[in-house]
């Protein structure tokens, strides 16, 4: 049995104050919810925050991406250790913002996934196809080249260690992310369906022990039934992570 696993990804928002609000109502709500795992995502300048509050709860914070090296003149970016420095265990790979807005590509996400593994944090790839993709029949064909550059790039000691971390592979069609309209639970069903026998392709204890979470405007009314369905380990949560009984009601759905 995978167990459910709920990550919000608050993005580019917050501020101090309201993060402070948010982690609080977050902690409480979830305390005696034990039987789903969480994590947050928060922006870099407030890892340190969410590391005060979070610490000895069980939420677990993270970042929304990492860079594939150590250190060096790459102004604006944060390195793995930074990111173990401030106590995350997940990072975000190669979510659909930081591929169409900033340019990464299966190669550059390959090489975080990656670093994040030699770091020791769980990466959680974001995989998905574009409206236009979709459109085109081109789903299934997206995915698998965005799931094989990056299996590909494993070595077998790097294989192993992600399956220690538990790697995560969060489903987001780019046209459903932040569209205020989720996929039918029976296409998400069916795309991750695909994505497990895909992995099966590289590693068949992989395919049956890695979660698979499904992203893209999901709500406290429609988690419950995206959550039932088989393959769908859990859910990626943008917008609703931002109000509290909004992202409470998703994460207790999981339990
Ligand atoms: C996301 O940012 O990963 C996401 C799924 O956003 P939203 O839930 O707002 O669609």
């Amino acid at each position: 049995m995978r167990r459910k696993l709920v990550v919000g990804n608050w993005k580019m928002n917050g501020n101090i104050k309201s993060n402070r609000t948010l982690l609080n109502a977050i902690v409480q709500g979830l305390q005696t919810y034990n039987n789903a795992d969480y994590v947050v995502c928060v922006p870099a300048p407030y890892l340190f925050q969410a590391r005060l509050i979070l610490k000895n709860t069980n939420i677990a914070w993270g970042g929304q991406n990492v860079n594939q090296f150590e250190h060096g003149a790459l102004t604006g970016a944060v390195a793995p250790h930074m990111l173990t420095d401030l106590g995350c265990t997940f990072v975000l790979i190669g979510h659909s913002e930081r591929r169409l807005l900033f340019h990464e590509t299966n190669t550059t996400t390959s090489a975080s996934f990656g670093a994040a593994i030699s770091a020791g944090m769980t990466p959680i790839l974001c995989i998905g196809e574009t409206l236009a993709e979709l459109k085109a029949g081109q789903t299934e064909a997206v995915l698998a080249k965005q799931i094989d550059s990056v299996m590909l790039n494993l070595n077998a000691n790097e294989f192993a260690k992600a399956m220690q971390l538990n790697m995560v592979f969060a489903y987001e069609p780019v046209w459903a992310v932040g569209a205020k309209k989720s996929a039918t639970p029976e296409r998400v069903q069916s795309v991750h369906k695909f994505i497990r026998q895909h992995i099966a392709q590289h590693n068949p204890e992989a395919a049956t022990q890695v979660r698979i979470l499904y992203g893209g405007s999901v709500n406290s009314k429609n988690a419950g039934s995206l959550f039932v369905m088989p393959d769908v380990d859990g859910g990626l949560i943008g917008g609703a992570s931002l109000t509290a009984d909004e992202f409470i009601a998703i994460c207790q759905l999981a339990n």
